[in-house]
């Protein structure tokens, strides 16, 4: 009997993960074809930083190599963007002009870096960094050339930044924040990490307006201008300034689609057929950025790919960290606080250590750690479990060995 066809959308983290849960599930229900833009097997994106820092290579990250995919039937197709999705003939077409009919579609294209239209932002030498060529680009341009500005100071942004620095070029970051990874820190935490990153070499310009990239007579990048005239030389610009879903196929394909694809909890979009997961997708009204949300996302669209249909996503709680090696630091849920709330704060200036938690109603709702990130799991568990802490609160700042500690010390 002729199986239902399966096509995905994207071969990346997030639809290659639900693949592999479906296997699990069931491993013979579809056959399988896989479509994507770039031309390599799935890899580890979230480690092209350590790779950019020079600490591992590219053969070392990759996920699922061209085997994984024989052994398992899939029909692989690298290379290949699709270009449209035909709903009435349940049909997907490719650049190269390949085409597949689809019984299940599973869209994953993942997002876009955005670059902000500033003048000059088309100019050689100005990238994103999303994938393994940004990254190689900027292994070679650190090769051949001296100057780097970074836009954006939140965690890509920063996790460029000291892959360049590492590579040799001088490195300025410019963010229009007043802190660093002013979403994911307080001020202390983001003061502390800025003074760590400076030690190594890394210049900030906080509080600054991009106005302009500036060309030379090659068109190619040669210095970032502020809105009050300043300038500073760049030889490579990367933009890290946000990503957008990628969403314009699905759009023209008529599905809806609000700052991501909206999707249900089984991770459907309008056209029950028509699956999205990862980081294209809009679920309850957020498009996660991060991995771990979307592995619990690929569990769920998996159990309904498999026609088990028990498994509903109701969203989840994210929590932060950096790649840069020898910084650690970690915040989750409502780490700034507010009305309502009360914080209770530990600060160590020799050690470097600071950590905030925020508490409402007796239950922990956010924590900022710098410096000292062992509890960041455990208080990571608090959050997301909603249970009161009134009876640990005395020592939940000191972690949960906190008894075994003493108990040792003593
Ligand atoms: C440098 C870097 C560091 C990161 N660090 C972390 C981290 O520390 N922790 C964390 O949780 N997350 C991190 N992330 C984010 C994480 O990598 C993403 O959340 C995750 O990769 C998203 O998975 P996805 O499958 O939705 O998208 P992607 O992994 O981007 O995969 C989408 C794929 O779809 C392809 N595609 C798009 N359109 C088409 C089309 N029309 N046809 C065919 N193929 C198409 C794309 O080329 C891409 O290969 C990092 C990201 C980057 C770039």
């Amino acid at each position: 009997m002729k199986k239902p066809r399966l096509v995905m959308i994207g071969n990346g983290m997030a639809g290659v993960r639900t693949l592999e849960e479906l296997l699990k599930l069931s491993g013979d229900l579809y056959d399988i074809t896989v479509f994507g833009a770039e031309p390599h097997p799935n890899y580890n994106r979230i480690l092209l930083s350590p790779v950019l820092a020079g600490e591992q290579s590219f053969d070392d990250i990759v996920l699922n190599d061209l085997g994984w995919y024989l052994d398992n039937n899939i029909q692989l197709l690298l290379n290949r963007r699709v270009v449209k999705i035909d709903r009435a003939r349940r049909l997907v077409i490719a650049d190269d002009g390949t085409q597949a009919h689809y019984d299940r579609l599973l869209i994953a294209t993942g997002s876009t870096p955005f670059i902000p239209p500033i003048p000059g932002h088309s100019l050689d030498g100005v990238i994103g960094y999303r994938d393994i060529a940004d990254t190689r680009t900027m292994i070679h341009t650190a090769k051949t050339h001296r100057h780097a500005v970074v836009i954006g100071g939140g965690l890509l942004g920063l996790e460029a930044a000291n892959g360049l620095k590492l590579r040799g070029m001088d490195v300025t970051v410019v963010h229009i924040g007043k802190w660093l990874l002013e979403r994911q820190l307080d001020m202390t935490a983001g003061l502390l990490l800025q003074n760590a990153l400076e030690s190594r070499g890394l210049n900030f310009r906080l509080n600054e307006q991009t106005q302009a990239l500036l060309g030379d007579d090659q068109g190619r990048v040669k210095a970032v201008q502020f809105a009050n005239g300043e300038q500073v030389a760049a030889d490579l610009v990367v933009m890290a300034a946000g990503v957008r879903p990628t969403t314009e196929l699905a759009e023209q394909a008529g599905l809806q689609c609000q700052r991501g694809i909206l999707v249900n909890d089984t991770l459907q979009t309008y056209d029950p057929r028509i699956y999205a997961i990862g980081e294209c997708a809009s679920h309850r009204g957020i498009a996660y950025g991060l991995v771990a949300p979307l592995f619990e996302q690929a569990k769920v669209c998996a159990n309904h790919l498999a026609q088990l249909g028990f498994a509903r996503y109701k969203g989840s709680v994210t929590s932060t960290k950096l790649k840069v090696t020898g910084i650690d630091l970690f915040s989750a849920g409502d780490f700034m606080g507010g009305e309502g709330t009360e914080s209770l704060t530990l600060r160590d200036p020799f050690s470097g250590i600071y950590k905030k938690l925020v508490i409402r109603n007796d239950v922990l709702v956010g924590a900022c750690l710098y410096g000292d990130t062992v509890d960041g799991g455990w208080y990571m568990q608090l959050i997301r479990e909603g249970r009161s802490i009134a009876e640990i609160r005395d020592h939940l700042m000191f972690g949960q060995d906190w008894p075994v500690a003493i108990g040792e010390a003593a």
